[in-house]
């Protein structure tokens, strides 16, 4: 990318957030990353040590220490950033994890906590950034979703429910700030090498023997492919970057040969299933 902005990137202790961070360093960005305690806050900041020009050079890379679901936090650490770092260009709502578990056997307030990370906090962290962006007349937010924000399997509806509501967020919100010059873009990649599946992934316990046939395949297949997923992250944090310095950037972005076979055939067969009932669905006009 030709001209050098101000990243604010939540959660770059690992995976995408790391990598589109690390990426977005070399390509020459400012890169105020999140992290979740002053160990991760430091070692964060080394990485624009390594390889940089002179002292002004390491200050590139800010570790801020956040965890997204400290809602009455995170207006005042933007307000922070802003004053002290510099007008944010791009936010991106990185931050997330994945919640595993048959839905009856989920007790609801893991449902809460998934949709409290992967909603409420990218939300938050969207509103406290917004009116400074919209102040501008510019900008650039990419909500990490999920190819599970267009297609399901069982075992994940907590996930899949939150990353869905992003991306039903990210689309409205898109259509209410285009005229401000600020974009709103759905990263929905696949499935990838980052710690998503192993450290990170929560996992409800089984309790119901209904559902072993449906699920233990499914369980045992996901923790056996961790860190063997065909996506990697580096290349996801260079398509995103390719993205930021789009002209015109997308609503949605698919990221990965996987999420595009599923979206597609998702897509293919809700377009067959209208097909079959559009009948009765025009049967109620009038
Ligand atoms: P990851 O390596 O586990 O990274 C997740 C990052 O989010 C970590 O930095 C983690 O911080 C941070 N985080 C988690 N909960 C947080 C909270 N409450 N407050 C602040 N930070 C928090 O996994 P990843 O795959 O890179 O995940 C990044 C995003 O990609 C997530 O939204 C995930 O759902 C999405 N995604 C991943 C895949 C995939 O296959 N990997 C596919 C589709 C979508 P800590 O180190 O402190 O835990």
């Amino acid at each position: 990318m030709a001209t050098s902005k101000i990243l604010l990137i939540t959660g770059v202790s690992s995976g995408f957030g790391r990598a589109l961070a690390q990426e977005a360093l070399d390509a020459g960005h400012t890169v105020v990353g999140t992290v979740r305690g002053e160990a991760a806050r430091r070692e964060f900041e080394s990485l624009a040590a390594q390889g940089a020009k002179d002292a002004k050079d390491t200050r590139r890379a800010v570790g801020v220490v956040l965890d997204v679901t400290d809602f009455d936090a995170i207006d005042a650490v933007v307000a922070h950033v802003e004053s002290s770092v510099g007008p944010v260009d791009v936010l991106v709502n990185n931050a997330g994890y994945g919640h595993e578990g048959i839905m009856e056997e989920s007790p609801l307030s893991e449902m809460r906590r998934q949709f409290d990370v992967n909603v409420f906090g990218a939300v938050a962290m969207t509103k406290a950034v917004l009116p400074f962006m919209r102040e501008r007349r510019r900008g650039h937010i990419l909500n990490i979703t999920s190819m599970g924000g267009h297609i399901t399997m069982p075992g994940i509806a907590y996930y899949c429910g939150s990353k869905f509501a992003l991306e039903g967020i990210s689309e409205a919100l898109g259509k209410e700030v285009a005229l401000f010059g600020i974009a709103v873009t759905a990263v929905a990649p696949g499935s990838f090498r980052t710690d998503w599946a192993g450290r990170s992934m929560a996992r409800t316990p089984r309790s119901i023997a209904d559902y072993d046939a449906v699920f233990d395949p499914i369980r045992k297949a996901r923790e056996e492919k961790s860190g063997k997923q065909p996506g990697n992250p580096k290349k996801a944090a260079r398509a995103m970057l390719a993205a930021i310095g789009s002209e015109k950037p997308p609503a949605h972005l698919l990221l990965g040969s996987d999420a595009l076979g599923l979206v597609r055939g998702k897509l293919s067969a809700f377009a067959e299933e209208i097909r079959a009932w559009e009948t009765v669905t025009v049967s109620t006009d009038g």
